[in-house]
């Protein structure tokens, strides 16, 4: 499994294009508005997008999924209980002045579910409390986890957003802590890190 990450508007969003080296076929974490960055790359390298996975339905992570799927054919996907909330939300159209292409979800995903690109997989842990349909995708035998605006390096998600949950997110948390402490932590902002060096102040879910 090899990845890149863009570091793209429109909130300095980390968009993840994740491959497998034999088959060259990709998926597309969390678009943002890098779909030009992310097209390059992925003709550069003969890449095939297979899907786009949204760790969760928030503007500025969903908003170029319409043309990355128009481009390459591929399947929309997110968490069923943040369709919804994507179905109706309007925070895309008023940050872009009326203009965003809003496009269906082709397949809602649940917890244990997996995401196959090629000989590789994430498989989707159902991680509430940013949104409720938050997600973050893991992969044990690389030791790495995605985890969109759950949680960054030193801290964790708003939780006073529609479809936040304080409560759930201290649940959250509290099952991240006993992830193995040398996987490593891809957020949707920020820098990397690893569960070791969030477990200080992780552990206090717990
Ligand atoms: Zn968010
Ligand atoms: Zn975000």
């Amino acid at each position: 499994m090899k990845f890149e990450k863009f570091v793209v508007p429109p909130l300095n969003n980390n968009a993840y294009l994740v491959w497998d080296e034999k088959t060259n076929e990709a998926i597309v974490i969390d678009p943002a508005q890098g779909s030009d960055k992310l097209l390059e790359f992925t003709i550069e390298k003969n890449l095939n997008i297979r899907g786009i996975v949204n760790t969760h339905y928030h503007f500025d992570h969903v908003f170029e999924n319409a043309k990355i799927k128009k481009s390459m054919n591929a399947a929309v996907m997110m968490h069923k209980k943040d369709v919804p909330y994507y179905e109706k939300d309007d925070m895309s159209e008023k940050m872009n002045n009326g203009k965003f292409e809003r496009t269906t979800v082709n397949a809602e995903l649940r917890e244990t579910d997996l995401i196959k690109f090629g000989q590789e997989q994430l498989t989707v842990m159902h991680t509430p409390g940013h949104t409720e349909g938050s997600i973050c995708l893991y992969s044990n035998k690389h030791g790495i986890m995605f985890t969109g605006d759950t949680l960054f390096a030193g801290t964790y998600g708003r939780v006073d957003l529609p479809g936040s949950d304080a409560d759930k997110m201290k649940k959250t948390l509290a099952r991240l802590a006993d992830f193995p402490t040398g996987t490593k932590i891809y957020p949707g902002h920020g820098k990397e890190t690893t569960i070791e060096k969030e477990l200080e102040w992780l552990k206090k879910f717990k």
